[in-house]
């Protein structure tokens, strides 16, 4: 059973939040509109339902934690 690094509850899943940011452009080219959008990743974390605090930033981390495995 996966414990949570920090409450030591035992967990079988993580929460995650993840934020993007949309951003881009938009240009008139003769007489057309054109736009171009585009996003980029700006975090990810994944937290203990049972505290909530936060337990990793990866998801190689998040599963390590779930399998077991994670002794940080
Ligand atoms: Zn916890």
């Amino acid at each position: 059973m996966a414990r949570c690094p920090n409450c030591k509850a035992e967990i079988d899943r993580l929460v995650f939040e993840e934020t993007k940011i949309y951003s881009g452009t938009i240009e008139v080219v003769n007489r057309q509109v054109s736009t171009d959008t585009e996003h980029s990743d700006t975090g990810t974390h994944f937290d203990c339902p049972r505290c909530n605090v936060e337990v990793a930033t990866e998801e190689t981390v998040a599963v390590s934690i779930l399998k077991g495995e994670y002794d940080g």
